[in-house]
C-alpha cells in the first residue's frame, strides 16, 4: 500500500504526495532524497565493513584450522614413525 497522503512538516496538514508544495503554508514538498541516499551509503558502508571483517576473520580461522590440521598430521606421522606402523 502506497500512502498517498503525508503531513506537512511545517504545518502538519495533510498534503498529497504528488503536490510539489504544501497548499496550506506553501512549504515546498519535494521528495526528500538525501536521507535515503545517506541511509543507503551508510548501509552499504556498514555492510562493507561487516563483510570485510567477517572475511578477514574467516581467513584467519581457515589459516588457523589449516595449521592445526598440519600439526595433527605431523603428530600422526610422528606417532606412526614412533610405533613403527
Ligand atoms: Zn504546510
Amino acid at each position: 500500500m502506497i500512502n498517498q497522503i503525508r503531513s506537512c512538516p511545517a504545518c502538519r496538514s495533510q498534503v498529497s504526495r504528488r503536490a510539489s508544495r504544501c497548499p496550506h503554508c506553501g512549504r515546498p514538498m519535494f521528495r526528500s532524497v538525501w536521507p535515503v541516499v545517506l541511509l543507503i551509503v551508510a548501509v552499504v558502508g556498514i555492510l562493507w565493513l561487516v563483510f570485510a571483517g567477517v572475511g578477514q576473520a574467516a581467513k584467519e580461522r581457515a589459516i588457523q584450522e589449516q595449521r592445526e590440521a598440519n600439526s595433527l598430521q605431523d603428530y600422526d606421522r610422528a606417532m606412526k614413525r614412533a610405533t613403527g606402523n
